[in-house]
């Protein structure tokens, strides 16, 4: 079989934030880990589901991703080639070759700015197409995502959060891009619309080849869109696996607590209802050894004080455990 090639590949990358610097509203002097070596590929025309609490570094890592925040150290590799070297040109096309949809779709398109100007504004700053083909462009796209040439008039004050966020991937269509990370893309919507948007974002990957890194803490919207799914706990990725193996044959604690928390609609699907206790371990003062600890009905003596480390523990199923290790002959 011949496997397709990677299109972004993250190596190890962490992101440590100093109080003072860039941790808004510090209080404390010192040093947070907001992502701490994590490593994962995605394939073209696939999607990643990063997932966890908020806090995780869930969204630190779609920003290193997206070049809006440098990694303290580890390497991000697109196509091949590491994105830490790009300059001039390589950046320009590496920005189009990625967009993003943000959560919320009342903050994220501007309130002074005509709908058909947010769609057209990426391809205007290329400044090599006429105002003809902007214009049938801009049209092409609001069909595309279900809206009517005449929306491209109006303000987007005057629709609905489904609309906005249907302006809102427009726009990031614009430039025909490879990778679009969506970062909690439905969360600020009503149920019902959730469904329309998740389904629309699903048609277009299959029109369009699109891939998608896909930003949630809602394991339903995760479980729905994704091909692969990562979990992260303070950091790091605890577990990661295809959206099947996720649902049907979770390993980490963590990964169960979170589904026991979530009703499964399938009655051949056997999950472990563990009650989650206790708040998150502050990221200042991180726990020793697994970070889970604090909070794991599992968790033994070494859990206190060695970190496990994220290995293979079935096909393409990988989790950093010491008990999940141990009961698979790993550890
Ligand atoms: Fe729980 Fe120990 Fe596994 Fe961490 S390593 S998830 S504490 S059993």
């Amino acid at each position: 079989m011949v496997m397709a090639r990677v299109l972004i590949e993250t190596c190890d990358i962490r992101k440590v934030f100093s109080a003072g610097g860039r941790v808004p509203f510090a209080r404390k002097k010192g040093r947070v880990k907001a992502v701490d070596g994590v490593s994962f590929e995605i394939f073209p025309g696939k999607t990643l589901g990063l997932v966890g609490e908020s806090g995780c570094g869930k969204t630190t890592v779609a920003n290193m991703v997206l070049k809006l925040e440098r990694p303290t150290s580890g390497v991000i590799n697109y196509h091949g080639a590491d994105i830490s070297g790009f300059k001039g040109e390589d950046i320009r096309k590496y920005r189009h070759a990625l967009q993003a949809v943000f959560q919320d779709p009342f903050a994220s398109l501007n309130p002074r700015m005509r709908v058909g100007s947010i769609v057209s504004e990426p391809l205007t700053v290329q400044k090599h197409q006429s105002k003809n083909a902007i214009k049938e462009r801009v049209d092409e796209l609001l069909d595309i995502v279900g809206l009517r040439p005449e929306h491209a008039r109006r303000f987007p004050h005057e629709f609905s959060g489904g609309q906005r966020q249907r302006i809102a991937i427009a726009r990031a269509l614009s430039t025909n891009p490879e990778l679009i990370v969506l970062d909690e893309p439905v969360s600020a919507l009503d149920v019902s619309i959730q469904a329309q948007i998740l389904n629309l974002l699903i048609d277009l990957q299959q029109e369009f080849g699109l891939t998608y890194l896909l930003i949630a803490h809602d394991l339903a919207v995760v479980q729905y869109a994704c091909d692969t799914i990562a979990v992260m706990y303070l950091g790091k990725i605890t577990e990661m696996c295809s959206s099947a193996d996720f649902l049907k044959r979770p390993l980490h604690p963590y990964t169960h607590t979170l589904l026991g928390s979530v009703p499964v609609p399938d009655p051949a699907v056997d999950i472990k209802r563990i009650e989650l206790e206790g708040e998150p371990p502050s990221p200042w003062n991180l726990p020793t050894g697994c970070r889970f600890h604090p909070r794991c009905a599992h968790a033994e003596a070494q859990c206190k004080n060695d970190e496990p480390v994220l290995q293979e523990i079935a096909p393409d199923h990988m989790a950093a455990c010491h008990v999940v290790s141990r009961t698979n002959g790993l550890d």
